[in-house]
């Protein structure tokens, strides 16, 4: 079975004006050591208006750090007004582009099949979805975890080939752990996480289920990442307010380093 490269992601979410993206970058690729880089691969995922700057930092320095995007339309180009093109992205050499995240879920409506035409499109434009998925408090203590997740991913990835799943990153991200200082613990994530690789088995064989990226999200910070990172169905993290900081955000990255 071919090894999955852990993925860490920061998602910037509406924080970092272009000029503070420049430099939260650029102190990034100061504080990551090329062992990080070998062993993780780290995207962030600025604000639309930051893609330019930061895409021009990455490559010019030759940062190796994945660029990323926090959504984006399913169209190719239209009357979208206020919305962004995969074309788009991918003319930036934006690769992963987060699909699903419960903050759009929840505060802008975004259902499990807008989920599955983004992350279509975004697979057509040559880029790959993290696509979220994750439970409410309630839905937790109702029992109901497991079930809401399996839909998620089951309708999210509905129509995609086997081969095209392998090559996915999905993010397992309970509601009640973002943003909340509150984190599943690593038992519980394993769980949960494990639950998404069993809905891509059951739907798409073992080749896509040995080979789908599953990233923990929910309040990840350096003293919790080593216990979830080190879970067998566990393959990164995506992590929102830790990720701001440069610093902290590289401690995170270097999980492998403790205990
Ligand atoms: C997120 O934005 O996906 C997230 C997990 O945020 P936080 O790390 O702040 O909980």
């Amino acid at each position: 079975m071919a090894e999955r490269r852990p993925l860490i992601s920061g998602n910037w979410k509406m924080h970092h004006n272009h000029f503070e993206a420049i430099q939260a970058v650029q102190k990034l690729s100061y504080v990551l050591s090329s062992n990080d880089h070998d062993a993780v691969e780290v995207s962030i995922h600025p604000p639309f208006t930051d893609i330019r700057s930061v895409q021009t930092v990455i490559e010019s320095d030759g940062i190796p750090i994945t660029l990323g995007a926090q959504h984006c339309h399913w169209e190719d180009s239209g009357a979208f007004t206020g919305e962004i093109s995969p074309g788009m992205l991918a003319k930036l050499n934006v690769s992963l582009v987060i699909v699903g995240h419960s903050e759009r879920r929840e505060l802008f409506g975004e259902t499990d099949k807008e989920v599955n035409r983004k992350a279509t499109a975004v697979l057509a434009s040559g880029m790959t979805p993290i696509v979220c998925c994750g439970e409410t408090l309630e839905q937790r203590e109702g029992g109901q975890a497991a079930e809401k997740v399996t839909r998620q991913i089951l309708e999210g990835l509905a129509g995609l080939k086997a081969e095209q799943v392998a090559g996915l990153v999905l993010a397992y991200e309970p509601i009640w752990a973002i943003g909340t200082g509150k984190t599943a613990t690593p038992e519980d994530a394993q769980e949960m996480c494990a639950t998404v690789r069993h809905a891509v088995h059951s739907k798409w064989g073992a080749e896509a289920s040995e080979g789908v990226r599953i990233q923990y999200g929910g309040s990840v910070k350096p003293v919790n990442a080593p216990d979830l990172m080190r879970q067998p169905d566990i393959d990164g993290a995506l992590v929102g307010g830790a990720s701001l900081d440069p610093d902290e955000f590289a401690r995170i990255i270097a999980y492998r380093l403790v205990g």
